[in-house]
């Protein structure tokens, strides 16, 4: 088919980039794929999503990616995250919630955690959200800052929160400490391109309702988000009940924290009344399907909260507790997961959890004027996936290929804010030579301090 060209083509419009050819699937309120599509992009931003034909007969590009025979999509979003926690992949598994963390995580933490890892773990997170397709996370963990800082310098985007906890951590010796930590990190990062920064309070059984209240106030004063578990496990709401009376998200609504502000990563163990508790106070889910099962935390109830219409998205959490970051493998998870525990294959359907990743783990991070779709005027995220592999071929229906049969190892090319952090699979902005031999000494040294042979 000939596409009609514009009747008054005039000069072309000069632009940064156009990425040219290839299907384009961009997840915009008509859920539009266009064939032979392309994007172009200015300053940072989306000005065209079209044909090809058109969009190049409009603009005159600096730089010309070419995307034929390849497929484009919004950049996936990372809704839950512990960056550093890379570091710690694979250092204790197949235990116990309880045993892990006292017996392995917290020990680690304390003996390990500083500025320098976590940047290091920072950079090795960031390397593979990159060659993962992954373009915005939302993170939480001790200094932050040094987190935001290797994000912003990778070129990607964070939702970024500075931990809130009620016990000595590695960044903050007492609540005052954390309070002025939080405050300088907010006020370094309000206002940046990229980074976004958030207070957050790790859990309501780790802060007390004091410091909840005063982590809200401190979001609404500094007009930021808040970013926390909740909901995680069964233990979780059966000592809320115990201690306050009241299950977890009951707990929050009852203390004026539910609101637009927060994201709440899991909400596993949530009951009706409390998924529209949360969907009437806007509140963002990230459900984590991966880290709910190796952990057996127990399901989180998905089909529920898409029946509601809640903000939902997907995140990997740490990796110390899954072991990686590939969205692609939550996105597969979710879509099947569900269809087992509802014992209905109809049950999220590939459309659907596709949309989790992209669109509404947009609204889940309170950023969907922003991101989680390929539209004019939203910041110019996208991935450029090959389909050539052996797990591509044929295709059939795009969001079959993209939920049941696409590996982060498809992912070819990544921008972010119009720049690219990944061409044809080689990393622009991170060198992966220094960030193995840093992680590699740093894992030496883990070892060693848990007094294990190396
Ligand atoms: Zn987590």
């Amino acid at each position: 088919m000939t596409l009609p060209r514009p009747v008054d083509a005039g000069p072309r419009r000069p632009v940064d980039r156009i990425v040219a050819g290839g299907l384009v699937v961009t997840m915009d309120p008509q859920r539009r794929v266009i064939a032979d599509g392309a994007v172009a992009i200015a300053e940072g931003r989306i000005v065209a999503v079209d044909s090809r034909e058109r969009v190049e007969a409009m603009f005159q590009a600096a730089e010309r990616l070419d995307a034929s025979g390849r497929t484009v999509i919004p950049g996936l979003i990372n809704g839950h995250a512990h960056l550093p926690m890379t570091l710690f992949r694979g250092l204790a598994d197949d235990q116990d919630l309880d045993d892990w963390l006292q017996h392995t995580i917290f020990p680690a933490e304390a003996m390990n955690v500083d500025e320098a890892f976590v940047r290091c773990g920072s950079r090795l997170g960031a390397a593979e959200l990159i060659r993962g397709g992954i373009t915005t996370v939302c993170d939480m963990y001790y200094y932050e800052m040094a987190v935001a800082e290797e994000l912003a310098a990778a070129g990607l985007r964070g939702l970024l929160g500075q931990a809130l906890i009620d016990f000595p951590a590695p960044d903050a010796s007492d609540h005052d400490a954390a309070m002025a930590c939080i405050e300088r990190f907010v006020e370094r990062w309000q206002g940046h391109a990229l980074i976004i920064p958030a207070i957050a309070p790790h859990a309501p059984y780790t802060v007390g309702d004091e410091h909840l209240r005063e982590a809200q106030a401190f979001a609404e004063r500094r007009d930021c988000r808040l970013i926390i578990h909740l909901a995680e496990t069964r233990h979780e709401v059966q000592e809320s009940q115990r201690l306050k009376g009241a299950r977890p998200v009951e707990h929050l609504a009852g203390l004026g924290l539910l609101s637009e502000r927060m994201v709440a990563a899991h909400v596993v163990w949530a009951e009706a009344h409390e998924l529209d508790l949360l969907r009437d106070h806007g509140v963002g889910v990230v459900h984590n399907p991966q880290s709910n099962m190796k952990l057996a935390s127990g399901v989180a109830p998905l089909p529920a909260m898409l029946e509601r219409d809640l903000a939902v998205g997907l995140g990997t959490d740490g990796s110390a507790s899954n072991n990686d970051l590939s969205l692609w493998e939550e996105i597969d998870t979710a879509a099947k997961l569900h269809k087992l525990i509802a014992a209905d294959p109809k049950v999220v359907s590939a459309q659907e959890a596709f949309e989790l990743a992209t669109i509404r783990g947009a609204r889940a991070l309170h950023l969907d004027d922003q991101i989680g779709s390929l539209e004019v005027g939203k910041r110019a995220d996208l991935v450029v996936l090959e389909m050539e592999a052996m797990n591509q071929i044929p295709l059939s229906s795009i969001y079959s290929a993209l939920v049941y049969a696409t590996k982060a190892s498809d992912v070819a090319s990544v921008l972010v804010e119009g720049r690219v952090l990944l061409r044809d699979r080689q990393l622009q902005t991170l060198d992966q030579t220094s960030i193995e031999t840093e992680a590699l000494a740093l894992r030496h040294q883990i070892l060693e301090r848990l007094g294990r042979a190396t």
